[in-house]
């Protein structure tokens, strides 16, 4: 299989031939088409398996083919990290594989004053990407507005549950609108990670690399 087999956007494909990736991972080449087809996924796989472009490919695609604009605070697509070091590392690769789309992305992360990030999001954002801490905080200041997220990935979900996220994971997905399309990444599934993917995804196709 070829970038170009699944469907991406040209200029999604112009990005990845100058990144030098040759062929999607295999994680990459299930994931793709089932996400481009509007499916949920759950991805059990590690750091490393080039699960980032596997989720981040094919919602770049689809936030481009939807023009709608994100409103003021608003974000049309929700990523959720469990660290800080991973929101940003997931933001540099949608704006590296995004270049010249023109989605615009914003990461909120504890441990920074606050003005900033909420400066970022006042114009709204197509991709927030977040950990769930400081999410819950900007929405209790009523900084950011999550009833026009279409789309939800939470990346690396068994950390987040080590970390004590899940809560908060729980209460953020309760915000979102019906009908959205979700997907879950995780290195392990414990029982209680599958319980969340039960909960939020729907007839998720189910990937394990
Ligand atoms: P990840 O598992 O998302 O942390 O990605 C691991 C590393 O693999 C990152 O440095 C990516 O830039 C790289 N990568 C992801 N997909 C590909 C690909 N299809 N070809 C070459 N490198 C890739």
């Amino acid at each position: 299989t070829t970038f170009a087999d699944l469907g991406l956007d040209q200029r999604l494909l112009g990005n990845l031939a100058a990144e030098n990736y040759s062929a999607p991972t295999p994680v990459q080449a299930q994931t793709i088409p089932a996400l481009l087809d509007g499916r949920d996924v759950l991805g059990v796989a590690q750091t490393g398996t080039g699960k980032t472009a596997a989720f981040s490919l094919p919602l770049l695609h689809r936030l481009a083919a939807n023009r709608q604009r994100p409103a003021r605070g608003g974000a049309r697509a929700l990523v959720l990290a469990p660290t800080r070091e991973l929101a940003v590392q997931i933001n540099e690769a949608c704006r590296t594989y995004g270049r010249s789309l023109g989605q615009r992305t914003a990461v909120v992360v504890g441990g920074v004053p606050k003005g900033k990030q909420v400066r970022a999001l006042s114009r709204g954002v197509d991709i927030l990407i977040a950990t769930p801490g400081r999410l819950m905080d900007l929405m209790n200041d009523r900084s950011v507005q999550l009833n026009q997220v279409t789309t939800l990935v939470l990346d690396e979900a068994d950390r987040m549950l080590d970390m004590g996220f899940i809560h908060d994971v729980r209460k953020i997905a309760g915000m979102l609108p019906d009908g959205r399309q979700s997907m879950l990444f995780s290195a392990t599934m414990p029982r209680e990670i599958e319980k969340l993917a039960n909960e939020l995804l729907n007839q998720p196709v189910r990937v394990e690399v």
